[in-house]
């Protein structure tokens, strides 16, 4: 199969790199292991993948400085590896634009799972892309870019100024978890100590209104203490 995808997978723990390697390649894809930091990195630069799944915490450097090389040019998806409990490694590493992170110890359905979602979701915006004037649709839900209108099937719903514009910027990174400041700077700008809490009443109405029920599958998702993924 020649449009096998390449995945750089960079992680120190050999039985964790073996793991994941043996997934990717029973899934038909193509690997690169790299065992540290500078290992990866010139494996990055040499074998330009298709995905890099990137270990947070590296013998010889940080995961997140190279996810910082690799976005100075380059929007390849990334999902991050963290054995770490602290919400703000992986938070800090969605600012930086890593596409997704799964935290160690994980499931091998659950990693896949993600690699499948990141490919699709990159696939999907290298293809047509999103123009400013167009349409997002995910199951019933349209967004008309250009009239600022949202429809479930052909029943338009009626949103605030503001909950459009998170709506909007939501689902032009569909498939990413985005951060509550991320959503925060987009919309207003600046943040103060009201920010989240705005943000949150703003994000119940839109759920209520596209008519979110718990424990049912909505458009869109709360990771609870990192941000929201359509
Ligand atoms: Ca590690």
């Amino acid at each position: 199969m020649s449009s096998k995808y390449k995945i750089l997978v960079i992680e120190d723990e050999k039985n964790i790199r073996h793991l994941i390697s043996a997934l990717l390649e029973a899934d038909g894809y193509q690997t690169v292991p790299a065992r540290d930091f500078s290992n990866g990195k010139m494996l990055y630069f040499s074998h330009r993948p298709d995905l890099v799944i990137l270990d947070l915490g590296l013998p010889d450097g940080d995961g997140t400085d190279l996810l910082r090389e690799i976005r100075k040019d380059s929007l390849i998806p990334v999902i991050v590896l963290s054995a770490r409990m602290d919400e703000s490694d992986k938070v800090e590493a969605l600012d930086l634009g890593a596409n997704d992170y799964v935290t160690k110890p994980f499931s091998s359905a659950e990693l896949m799972a993600r690699v499948r979602s990141v490919l699709r979701t990159a696939a999907l915006h290298t293809g047509t892309g999103l123009s400013p004037g167009g349409v997002f649709t995910l199951d019933d839900l349209t967004i008309d870019y250009g009239a600022r209108k949202v429809f479930i099937g052909q029943s338009e719903i009626r949103l605030t100024h503001t909950e459009y514009d998170i709506l909007s910027y939501l689902s032009r990174c569909s498939g990413k978890v985005v951060t509550y400041s991320a959503i925060i700077k987009e919309i207003w700008g600046y943040s103060d100590s009201g920010s989240i809490k705005k943000l949150q009443v703003n994000m119940a109405n839109i759920r209520k209104k596209l008519g979110a029920k718990p424990g049912k599958k909505n458009y869109i998702e709360n990771e609870l203490g990192i941000g929201y993924r359509m």
